[in-house]
Formats: structure tokens, sequence, C-alpha cells
């Protein structure tokens, strides 16, 4: 039995994969839609999907408040593509009335990189971590503008997007344009699980 007990919100989009991420590093997932589900975990994976469906079902399943809240007191979270957006405190390209939870102090640009067919997948260099990673990127949102107090972690090295900003960090905060729970290298995961215990 692990020691560490992470939600992954599990109202859309890949969680199932971000869980088996989570248990190849050591890490007890445990799957949340219902506020009374998060009072059971430590931490929260925000999985990659579609930003919006995530939105209108976290009100209907009443978790911006919890989620917030959890978020507020210092709950780390990590964000994955979609999860990303809902992490950012500021959105462009936003559907009309998108709403995210928040916590990261960052401008995050929706399907910056262009639509479905330019999804694309390429090295990605990371701050904490010894070794290219393989950036999967599917509609994939980049990080416009960071405050300050916001790590910087990775940026596009290559191509018409070069320099644009993949992975932050603010605190216990994490998230990623690309999905590191569609690849079988789980090293962000493992980067996560760190953190957590590290806040503790
Ligand atoms: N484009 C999607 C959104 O706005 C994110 C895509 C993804 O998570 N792969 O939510």
């Amino acid at each position: 039995m692990s020691d560490l007990t992470i939600g992954v919100l599990a109202l859309q989009g890949d969680f199932r994969e971000h869980a088996a991420s989570l248990e190849a590093v050591g890490a007890r997932a445990v799957l949340v839609r219902r506020p009374a589900e998060l009072d059971d975990v430590e931490a929260l994976v925000i999985p990659g999907g579609e930003s919006t469906a995530m939105w209108k079902l976290a009100n209907v399943f009443e978790m911006f408040d919890p989620v917030r809240k959890r978020i507020a007191d210092g709950m780390p979270a990590y964000g994955s593509c979609a999860g990303m957006i809902m992490l950012a405190d500021r959105i462009v390209d936003a559907a009309e009335g998108q709403e995210t939870f928040g916590g990261i102090a960052m401008t995050v640009r929706r399907n910056a990189f262009g639509r479905q067919t330019e999804s694309f997948e390429e090295p990605i260099s990371f701050d904490g971590i010894s070794g290219d990673l393989h950036g999967v990127f599917i509609r994939a949102p980049w990080v416009e503008e960071v405050d300050a107090g916001v790590d910087v972690l990775a940026r596009v090295t290559a191509g018409p997007a070069t320099g644009r900003i993949v992975a932050v960090r603010q605190g216990d905060l994490l998230a990623t344009s690309f999905h590191p729970e569609l690849t079988a290298d789980h090293r962000v995961h493992g980067y996560f699980a760190d953190l957590v215990r590290a806040a503790r």
C-alpha cells in the first residue's frame, strides 16, 4: 500500500492513463468526480481532454468551489494539456464564458499550435529531469506569459513555435502542454510524486 494517495479528476479526458502513470511511480491513484472524494486525496491531477467539457462538467458536478478551495489551501496539483488550461489564471481563445480553477499566475493560449491535424511529437528538455522527454502534443495550449513566481520548466526547441513555454511550476502546482501520461516514460509523474511528498 502506497503512502501517497493522489486524485485524478475524472470528469472527462485521459484520467485512466494518468491513474496508470501514477500507479507506475508507486502512488495510489483515486478517481475524483464528487466534492467528497477530494477529501481523501492529498494532491490532484487534472487530465488532458477538452477544457470546455471539463469546465461544464465541473459546474454540473459542483467541483469548482471545492477544487479552488483545496488549491488555495496548498494542495499540490498537476495538469496536462486541458489540465494546464484548467490551472491557468488567464486563458486566451477561451470559449464564451469558459472558467478555470486557476492557481498558476499565467496566461495560456488554447489550441495554440493549431488544429487536431497539427498535433505533433518532439523531444523536450525539462528542468529537473535529466534526459529528454518524449513530448506528445495534441491540440495543445502553450503558455503565453507567466507572472513573477512561476518557473518555466520547458520550452519548444524546434520549428515555428521555438521558445514557447510548455511546462511550468508555481510552488506545488505543475502544468505541461504535453501528455506524459500517453507515453511509457513516467518521469513527470515521478517528479510530481516527489513534489507532493516534499510538500507535506
Ligand atoms: N484543446 C484542448 C482544450 O482546449 C486541449 C487538448 C488536450 O488536452 N489534448 O481543452
